[in-house]
Parts: C-alpha cells; sequence; structure tokens
C-alpha cells in the first residue's frame, strides 16, 4: 500500500517523498483517513512506530483546507507532550512534512528563555506544541490565546499521566473550546484505567486504533537476558560493546547518579559515552544527543524519563543496564529500537536484585525472555539478593546502604569467583525490598521537574 490512497494532498505526498518514505506504517494506514475525516480518536500506539506523522499529516491537511487569517493568529492545533524531547521531536516533524504548506508552527517548553516563544507566538502560528507546564506559564501571562483551538493532540498520554500532569492538563482542557467543537485524539502506549477515565471526558465518540498488540514489545526487536552480578556489569557491558563492534547503543540506568558514573567509566574503558537525564541543562542534553546521532558519541546513557521523546533512526542496540522498576517502562525502552519496521536488538543486564523486576516484566509481555549466561561472566551462585536503590531524594543513588552496593555495581574486584567482601553480599539486616509500586512512585520526582520546564507539580 503507497501513501497516494490515504486521501494526503500533492503537498503532504510530496514531503512523505523528500523523506524517502515508500509506504505507511500500520498506525499511519489507520490512523490517517480518520482524522482526516474529523473523527475523535484514541490511538494505541508505542513510540517507533510512526504514529507522529500518523497524526501529523492529517492534521497538517486539514488546517491547510481552512486557511487562516493573515499576520497574526491565534493557534488552531495544540500537541500537548509529556518531555521537552518530545515536544521538540513533534516540533520537528510538523516542520518536516509540512515544509511546502503555508502554515506556521511553534513549540514552546521549559528549561529556555520564555521572551523568544512569546515573539513567535505574538508574530501568529497555526499549530502549537507544548508541555503542559510552559504552556501554563505562557496561559497565565496571556502571551498564548488557547480559545481558537480546533484540533487538540495528546501525545504519549500515559507518559503524562505518569508524570502527574493530570492537573495541568486540566487547567489547559479549562482554557480551551469545548470538547464538542474540537477534534480529539489522544495517543499512548498503554491503557490503564486513569488514560481511559481521561479519554471518556475528552474524547466525543472516538475511533479506537490499536496496532501492537496492548503492552506487547514491537515485533521486530529481539529480547535477550544475560543473568550477571551486578559489580560485572559494566565490564560486560563493554566488553559486548567492544567484541560486537556495536556504533550506537542506548544504554538505560534506574538512576541519574548511576548514568553519570556509568558514562564516566565507559569513557575510561575507551568507548565514547555520555549521560543524558533531568540535571542536565537543555543545551548540554541536546549536545549529548546531537553527538549520539552523529556519530562522535557511541554511548548513551539515559535514565528512562530523559529518554523520553529521543528520536533516533534506526537505532540497532538498546542496553537496559539496570531493569526499570516499573514494568511498562520496560516497553518504553526497547521501542527505541527497531523503529518503523527496521530489526533492533534489546540487551538486559540482570542481577539477582533483579529477578523480581524481570518476572513482573515478563508477566506483562505475556512471554519469557530468552536468557543465555555468558562465558566469564556466569554469576556467582554466594551472592545473595538485595533490595534495590533508587536514588530517591536527589541523592543521586545513594541511601543509607553502604556506598558500593549503590546501584551500578559495587567497586570490589569482580565478584565471579567470589572475591567481593562478604558483608558487601551479604542482605542487611532486616531489610527487606519494598513493594514495586511504592518504590517507583518513590523515585523521579526531582528529575521529572526538570525535565518538564517548570511544569512538574508532583503526583
Ligand atoms: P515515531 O513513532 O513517530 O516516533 O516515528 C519513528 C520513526 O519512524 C521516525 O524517525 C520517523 O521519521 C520514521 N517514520 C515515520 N513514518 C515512516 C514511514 N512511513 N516509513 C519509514 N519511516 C517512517
Amino acid at each position: 500500500m503507497s501513501f497516494d490512497s490515504l486521501g494526503l494532498s500533492a503537498e503532504l505526498l510530496r514531503a512523505i517523498s523528500d523523506q524517502g518514505y515508500t509506504e505507511p506504517t500500520p498506525i499511519q494506514r489507520k490512523a490517517i483517513p480518520v482524522i482526516l475525516e474529523g473523527k475523535d480518536v484514541m490511538a494505541g500506539a508505542q513510540t517507533g512506530t510512526g504514529k507522529t506523522a500518523g497524526f501529523t499529516l492529517p492534521l497538517l491537511q486539514r488546517l491547510s483546507e481552512r486557511p487562516a487569517a493573515k499576520g497574526r493568529r491565534a493557534p488552531r492545533t495544540l500537541v500537548l507532550t509529556p518531555t521537552r524531547e518530545l515536544a521538540a521531536q513533534v516540533a520537528e516533524s510538523i516542520e518536516t512534512y509540512g515544509r511546502h504548506l503555508p502554515l506556521r508552527s511553534a513549540v514552546v517548553f521549559g528549561g529556555v528563555k520564555i521572551n523568544p516563544q512569546i515573539d513567535k507566538l505574538r508574530r501568529g502560528v497555526d499549530i502549537l506544541v507544548a508541555t503542559p507546564g510552559r504552556l501554563l506559564d505562557h496561559a497565565n501571562q496571556k502571551t498564548v490565546d488557547l480559545s481558537q483551538i480546533e484540533i487538540l493532540v495528546l501525545d504519549e498520554a500515559d507518559r503524562m499521566l505518569d508524570m502527574g500532569f493530570i492537573h495541568d492538563i486540566r487547567k489547559v482542557l479549562a482554557l480551551l473550546p469545548s470538547n464538542a467543537s474540537r477534534q480529539n485524539l489522544l495517543f499512548s502506549a498503554t491503557f490503564s484505567s486513569d488514560i481511559k477515565q481521561l479519554a471518556n471526558r475528552l474524547l466525543n465518540n472516538p475511533e479506537l486504533i490499536e496496532v501492537a498488540q496492548r503492552n506487547t514489545t514491537a515485533e521486530r526487536i529481539e529480547q535477550i537476558v544475560y543473568p550477571v552480578d551486578k559489580g560485572r556489569k559494566r565490564e560486560l557491558l563493554s566488553h559486548l560493546i567492544g567484541e560486537q563492534n556495536w556504533r550506537q547503543v542506548l544504554v538505560f540506568t534506574r538512576t541519574k547518579h548511576g548514568a553519570n558514573r556509568l558514562a564516566q567509566q565507559l569513557e575510561k574503558d575507551g568507548l565514547t559515552a555520555a549521560a543524558i537525564h533531568g540535571n542536565k541543562s537543555q543545551g548540554a542534553r541536546t549536545r549529548a544527543l546531537a553527538g549520539f546521532k552523529n556519530g562522535d558519541v557511541r554511548v548513551l546513557v539515559a535514565t528512562d524519563i530523559a529518554a523520553r521523546g529521543l528520536d533516533i533512526d534506526q537505532l540497532p542496540h538498546v542496553v537496559n543496564f539496570e531493569l526499570p522498576n516499573v514494568p511498562e517502562d520496560y516497553v518504553h525502552r526497547i521501542g527505541r529500537t527497531g523503529r518503523a519496521g527496521n530489526e533492533g536488538e534489546a540487551i538486559s543486564l540482570v542481577c539477582i536484585d533483579e529477578h523480581k523486576l524481570l518476572r513482573d516484566i515478563e508477566r506483562l509481555l505475556k512471554r519469557k525472555i530468552p536468557s543465555t549466561v555468558l562465558d566469564g561472566y556466569e554469576p556467582d551462585p554466594n551472592i545473595k539478593a538485595e533490595p534495590i536503590q533508587n536514588g530517591r531524594n536527589g541523592k543521586g543513588g545513594r541511601s543509607s546502604q553502604p556506598r558500593k552496593r549503590a546501584a551500578g555495581g559495587h567497586r570490589g574486584k569482580p565478584s565471579g569467583n567470589s572475591n567481593a567482601p562478604k558483608a558487601a553480599r551479604r542482605k542487611p539486616a532486616g531489610a527487606r525490598a519494598k513493594p514495586q509500586s511504592q518504590r517507583s512512585r518513590a523515585s523521579g520526582g526531582q528529575e521529572k521537574a526538570a525535565l518538564l520546564g517548570g511544569g512538574y507539580r508532583g503526583k
């Protein structure tokens, strides 16, 4: 099937062919005709499926069919995203696909100066992409007029709710014309009951579109688990990168501190590496991402929140240096590879502390992930499971636990032959892992705030 049969205009088809796309992805095939008809949509699509073009192309067409007044004008379409990176990526897609159309767009998010955004809004835009916090800042300063919005898109809605944006979303909705007079599009990788509630409030008789089975991983991703002791993960990672000559690998850690430390250690191993997380300035994050995209940086180490919205084409390898606390994050993480039909590989380095997390992930996926013990990296059977450190309270991965057992591995000798100090291997008296849900909720608040342009108000 080609793009021609979807009902898109010649200008959009030209922009698509400029990109070298030959056929629409499944979400595009399903979503584009429905959105062109003006219907509300609730779409289940993970990142990497081509969902951005799936909503951007038809909304550009609908807007261009009804030209706006000349000069100063209020936005007619609003796209809300959870993170700055995703906002920037969506804005870039709008520019790319709309290059042959006379429409104007702008993106607003926090962490950067507000004045250039005000100037751009003042000159008039048709499409506005925004993170909720900065958008409300503009609304409070009366530098944006949301009364003319005809199309509303909530992108990665599940993530927005995870990040505690529900109140901000409600405030934004109150500034828009009524539901019935708008077209509403909601995209989400997962459908919790909170998402369904939001959808009920927001959508009018929506068309349901799902491309991959809910909470399943994209088809073309090969997944594998390598059991390994925590203290040897870094060594194994460097070994895999070198031996298999990976040129571009995205590595996930649970904490900002863990990301920094791992990037530094990999540099010491002679690999170019950079960390990307919420304590980094917007400039540092943009530079790290640019270096990664152009090949200067071979390993990008990221936390879950920082990785949202990273759009990196054809990323071949994703490594879970540490498994995420929330099983759904595993799906998001590995969605970074195998994008839009390319094959990808997702590798998880799993130590004994993480067995429960792995079981939770496999339960969500409804399948077992193949597991292989690599020669020379066999886990030490004497090491006992310990509670997982989360780096909460902004203390960067440290807690009351002994420092050498902080997330990311102790600094003792490789423990393959039981050289790790005994005390470090023993479970602290009385220590018990908290339920996963409790742990995951306790972490990440500060990072969310840092990443979200001042809009994060906590849960
Ligand atoms: P998304 O899921 O929107 O983040 O898109 C994932 C990636 O797929 C982006 O890098 C797009 O440029 C790319 N892409 C989107 N649509 C197509 C298509 N029809 N053919 C090939 N690549 C595409």
